[in-house]
């Protein structure tokens, strides 16, 4: 007989332990294999994590544990071969204990869904199908706000089943009958056959960042380039190196819709042995193409955040390009950051991991400028094309604005005008989608809030909804005031909607297109769009941040951004890092190729040291003003963050417990640590369920690990509370 230790499939702490099963039959049954195993009145998928021996039988084993042990059987065991090699179960432990999140909860990261220890993974196909959703009916009674939302989405167009939204929201329009499912198969993944390119002669700067980084010591560096300085040459410079030497590659990009722009560049350079990995695969994909590297059949592997747990043997480079976005964070639990998890992975295997970005995290500069990572810079942009000439706008300032518009200031439409007529492209930047922002009664003065959550609600002029940004709630917009009655409401602010509709009215014979997640539900949505605004088939792409990272528009020569203030006003000890990046990454895209850029900031803040150094690119100036104000908030890189979130059906219930268990943080807190809070979170609630945070602020992890683990262990006992813990928390 053997006795299997499982994990058990569900995500929880007081489950996060290994249950023993008897087995008694003639297949083999392996360690990092999936199991189904009975547990209490249900059947679960299990994850084997350990198989032993044992001489007597279940009735003696049963004896010597002290308690009821089940059998597997045959029937019961789903794979012959280990799902993971041991070396990336030990990350997935290591990755578990740093983010204190249950083993499975990785484990479930880590793996495609067909292959995930998950009870879905069993009807996960394995041929890939598409499903797409039209409707057939356009009356709208009898329909919920959401149901209503996603019908008006589909009357614009049929959609594939994953870009339509909530699946059971998508549900009852079916069953409603308004909507129905058109099943098509797929044709299968391939990486296009490309020409293979003569690569550039390096410059000086690649050259010495190239062959710094082959030979330094230290297995983290940090490549800091200015956008536009030819990082992409020197990481596949280091990649032909590290193929040289017989071992493979694994590139992360921080987002899905930069992957084909990035596998481009791979396939052009080495041809074929180059596998894809990322959550917009259709599972049948992610499982042939983690199959394909798992046997050693890809030696570049491009992917975002969760590649980084790619079944590649042989690892000896990892490379992060736009270190700093935060996407590499994952937002739910286990809540791992794919950078701290690829420096683990690259100490485990023995791989260098190389960090690029314009705008390096806080965290990644100062640990560089410490001496712990590696630190190489290429300042300038290849074959010097100057930065782009930047101006400030200051919209405060009298006279800035002109009987046109409200929102393009005189000097800014002066300037669009001016790169028409030159036949140039131009960037019109807002970080906010929709069309008003904040919808109120002047009379009463109620506030259109969202009932979920508290954010406020944003009118969504195409298909005439309010909408919460932050939880997804979404309602028709009334015709009047729900308390006082009053019919003419007051309608303020703006994003992209509004932008697009303004601007072409301003300019009647450009070519306007517009690209937020509204627009670009999917990657290949927007691969097509961008692709489109390469090819000069647009003047103007109006866009929030989506377009401004890592793109490359040979034929713009102008970045704007309307409105730079709006991420200076959200909470959070980021915001001003934040700010900076996305001005400093807008005014990056303008001029990159031959002609020279401009960019041009509006503002009601134009001496705010983000916007400033950002609009200038001066990242060093930038780098040392908030490093002082990190310092005196006391907030990272000078302490370390975990954000513990309690929530739970019953507010009161909910905030006794939270002011408990800050306490008992508090009763063993040491001189170098903080405790914060209970707090009410920005979102005071989710799903559902009211929140409450905790914010740990400490020096050394050992200082509070010990207590958290405690305090978790206490309280996830209580019935009705749910304990999330984020390590590294970027939202504070
Ligand atoms: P970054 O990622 O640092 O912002 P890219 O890698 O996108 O910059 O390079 C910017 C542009 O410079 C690209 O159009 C690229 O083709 C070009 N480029 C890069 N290296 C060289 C080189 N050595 N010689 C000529 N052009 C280069
Ligand atoms: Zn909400």
């Amino acid at each position: 007989m053997q006795v299997l230790s499982v994990l058990v499939e569900r995500a929880t702490r007081s489950l996060d332990r290994p249950f023993a099963y008897a087995y008694e039959g003639k297949r083999k049954v392996g360690e990092r294999c999936r199991v189904k195993c009975s547990f209490g009145p249900k059947t679960l998928i299990g994850f084997v994590i350990h198989v032993r021996e044992y001489d007597g039988s279940l009735e003696e084993l049963q004896n010597e544990l002290g308690f009821e042990v089940k059998l597997i059987s045959e029937e019961d065991i789903v794979d012959e071969e280990p799902l993971l090699s041991e070396g990336l179960f030990e990350l997935a432990k290591e990755v578990a204990s740093y983010y204190m999140a249950p083993l499975v909860s990785v484990l479930q990261a880590m793996l495609p869904p067909s292959l995930s220890p998950r009870s879905s993974s069993l009807r996960a196909p394995k041929v890939a199908y598409d499903y797409y959703v039209e409707a057939i009916d356009s009356k709208e009674d009898g329909l919920t706000p959401k149901q209503i939302e996603m019908l008006r989405l589909l009357l614009r167009g049929t959609l594939r089943k994953k870009e339509a939204g909530s699946p059971s929201v998508l549900k009852a329009l079916i069953e409603k009958k308004k909507a129905r499912l058109v099943k098509k198969e797929r044709m299968r993944f391939e990486i296009p056959e490309r020409e293979k390119e003569v690569p550039h002669e390096m410059t000086f700067e690649q050259k010495c960042a190239y062959e710094g980084i082959v030979s330094c010591p230290k297995e983290v560096v940090l490549l800091q380039g200015v956008t536009g300085s030819g990082k992409t040459e020197v990481y596949l410079r280091l990649s032909e190196h590290c193929l040289s030497i017989g071992r493979k590659v694994l590139m992360l990009v921080p987002e899905i819709n930069l992957t084909p722009a990035m596998v481009d560049y791979f396939s052009r350079r080495f041809g074929k042995r180059i596998a894809i990995l990322h959550s917009e695969l259709t599972p049948g994909e992610r499982y042939d193409e983690y199959r394909r590297i798992a046997r050693g059949e890809a030696d570049i592997v491009v992917g975002a955040r969760s590649a980084v747990f790619a079944p590649i043997s042989n690892l000896g480079l990892i490379i992060l390009d736009e270190e700093h976005v935060e996407s590499y964070k994952q937002d739910n639990a286990p809540h791992y950051h794919a950078r701290e998890v690829a420096i683990m992975r690259g100490r485990r295997e023995g791989a260098k991991v190389v960090l690029g970005s314009a705008t390096p995290s806080l965290e990644t500069r100062s640990r560089a400028m410490r001496g712990v990572y590696g630190y190489f810079e290429m300042p300038h942009r290849v074959n010097e094309r100057p930065l782009p000439r930047t101006e400030i706008v200051d919209l405060r300032a009298p006279g800035t604005m002109g009987k046109e518009s409200s929102k393009l200031s005189r000097p800014l439409i002066a300037k669009i005008r001016e790169k028409l007529e030159k036949g140039e492209q131009v960037l019109l930047l807002i970080n906010r989608r929709g069309y008003w922002t904040g919808v109120n009664c002047p009379k009463c003065g109620h506030l259109f809030k969202c009932p979920e959550c508290g954010g406020n609600l944003v009118y969504h002029f195409q298909d005439r909804l309010l909408k919460c940004h932050h939880c997804g709630h979404v309602e028709l917009f009334p015709d009047r005031c729900p308390e006082c009655g009053n019919p003419a409401l007051r309608r303020v602010g703006y994003g992209t909607e509004r932008l697009e509709e303004e601007t072409k009215a301003l300019f009647p014979t450009a070519r306007v297109a517009r690209l937020d997640s509204d627009v670009a539900r999917s990657a290949a949505r927007l691969e097509k769009l961008v692709r489109a605004f390469k090819n000069r088939e647009f003047d103007i792409l109006i866009g929030t941040q989506m377009v401004a990272k890592g793109h490359d528009f040979p034929y713009l020569s102008l970045a704007a951004v309307a409105l730079a203030d709006i991420g200076l006003a959200l909470p959070g000890y980021r915001s001003a890092e934040r700010t900076f990046e996305l001005i400093a990454q807008a005014v990056g895209r303008a001029g990159r190729a031959l002609i020279p850029g401009e960019a041009l900031i509006q503002t009601y803040n134009p001496t705010h040291y983000a916007i400033v150094d950002g609009a200038r690119q001066d990242y060093l100036s930038f780098y040392e003003k908030e490093m002082k104000e990190r310092k005196l908030s006391r907030f990272p890189p000078y302490v370390y963050l975990i954000a513990v979130e309690l929530s739970g059906e019953d507010e009161n219930r909910l905030y006794e417990c939270a002011l408990a268990f800050a306490d008992l943080l508090r009763s063993k807190e040491l001189s170098a640590t903080r405790v914060i809070g209970p707090i009410i979170p920005y979102m005071a609630k989710r799903e559902g369920l009211f929140r409450r945070s905790i914010l740990i602020k400490f020096k050394k992890r050992e200082d509070v690990e010990g207590s958290l683990r405690d305090a978790i262990k206490r309280y996830q006992a209580v019935p009705g509370l749910r304990i999330d813990v984020d390590v590294d928390p970027l939202d504070f």
